[in-house]
């Protein structure tokens, strides 16, 4: 018999971890592993919020805060949604958590019921079919076509609704594909989860790092109907390049928001005190570093697909958020995980399988590295590609 509860006997391990831990160890031998493994910045923390949140430590603002956060930190984010993202919240509507990854957890456990379906629209971030179930509702998947660039229409969403949908999970721009929805596109599928009375989850993590002039459209501020059945995620990891901080935040209607706050009540009390004035800081300082460090990426991204597009056996739509491509390697003919375990044994290089996000003949590579880096893989990895 086993004492593990049956509901985990559905939850996979993650599939990215054989091969993080294959390319660790490769490194650990003294082998020069190219990774396009990051899921996060490569820079470090900007000084100003480091110091804020040591201010705050040596201040002794070392106590259980408020179970959804701070009142400074809701006000400025209350703030941030309006200014940034065209939408009205009340402080009371948002709610502090550890990590973006828990405000989506958070806001799933509050709304659905054991017999509810979440629509996830394919290729996903590797979460959410787990929180899903973890919550015990279940994951209905939705495969996106790469020539609609990777994006869920409002006729594929309307096709999938069952008497059971309760939710859709968006997210734009996204990881791993890197599309960036249009106001009209939210727009007609605002309109379908309105006629069905389905919430949308959007989670809105990669805001800021858009490129081509795409500007980020948050659904919420769509129509008053549309932020009546949405529940906005974000966060400070990525934007920030604070991922260690675990810090996001949710911004939803009254009723799910209270919610929320209890179920954080109950669990883990309150984000870290120290954590949240060094968020402060980075809402109220500098956003220059932003500007820099996308444009940053937008070289890199620019680099990679130039190089990319000349290699013939494989596909790729332009990916214009985020920093990952999502490539497609049907024309290669292996499933993912034998795809990256070949390219890192034999090429050095390390890179996602696309199983992880729900996409099998696929693998992604991140733009959070160095141009060295990059330069070096691509190198490999267009050898690996003319071999097959
Ligand atoms: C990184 C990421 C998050 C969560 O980040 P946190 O570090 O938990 O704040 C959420 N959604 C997507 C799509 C991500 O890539």
């Amino acid at each position: 018999m086993s004492f593990i509860a049956e509901k985990f006997s559905e939850i996979a391990p993650s599939q990215t971890l054989a091969i993080t831990a294959a390319a660790k160890k490769m490194r650990d031998e003294g082998i020069d592993v190219a990774s396009f493994g990051a899921g996060e910045p490569d820079l470090d923390t900007p000084q100003h919020i480091k110091d804020a949140a040591i201010e705050a430590l040596q201040e002794g603002k070392t106590k259980y805060t408020p179970a959804t956060g701070i009142a400074e930190l809701k006000e400025a984010l209350a703030a941030k949604l309006l200014v940034d993202n065209g939408i009205e919240y009340e402080p009371s509507q948002i709610s502090i958590n550890c990590g973006a990854k828990h405000s989506c957890y958070n806001a799933i456990l509050a709304c659905c019921d054991p017999e509810d379906e979440v629509i996830i629209p394919a290729p996903y971030w590797t979460s959410y079919p787990e929180m899903v179930r973890l919550a015990g509702a279940e994951p209905y998947v939705i495969e996106t076509k790469r020539e609609n660039g990777w994006k869920l229409t409002a006729d594929e969403f309307e096709e999938a609704i069952s008497g059971r949908t309760k939710m859709l999970i968006l997210n734009s721009p996204n990881n791993p594909t890197g599309a960036v929805y249009s106001q009209e596109e939210l727009e007609a599928i605002v309109e379908v989860a309105a006629s069905e009375d389905i919430l949308i989850l959007s989670d809105e993590i990669y805001e800021k790092l858009i490129y081509n002039e795409k500007k980020h459209i948050s659904t919420a501020a769509l129509s008053e109907e549309a932020k009546a059945l949405t529940i906005t995620v974000n966060g400070f990891s990525k934007v920030y390049a604070m991922t260690g901080w675990r810090l996001g935040y949710t911004a939803a209607p009254a009723e799910i928001a209270k919610a929320i706050s209890i179920i954080q009540s109950h669990t883990t009390s309150n984000p870290t005190s120290f954590a949240q004035y060094g968020a402060l800081a980075a809402l109220q300082g500098d956003q220059g570093m932003i500007t820099d460090m996308v444009e940053e990426y937008d070289m890199r991204r620019q680099y990679m697909m130039s190089r990319l597009q000349k290699i013939n056996n494989i596909e790729i739509v332009e990916p214009e958020g985020a920093f990952y491509f999502l490539v497609d390697t049907t024309k290669i003919g292996l499933n993912s995980m034998n795809l990256t375990e070949k390219l890192l044994s034999r090429y050095q290089v390390a890179a996602v399988p696309g199983a992880a996000f729900g996409y099998d003949m696929s693998v992604r590579l991140s733009y959070a590295t160095s141009l060295d880096v990059i330069k070096k893989g691509l190198d490999r990895f267009e050898e690996f590609c003319h071999a097959h």
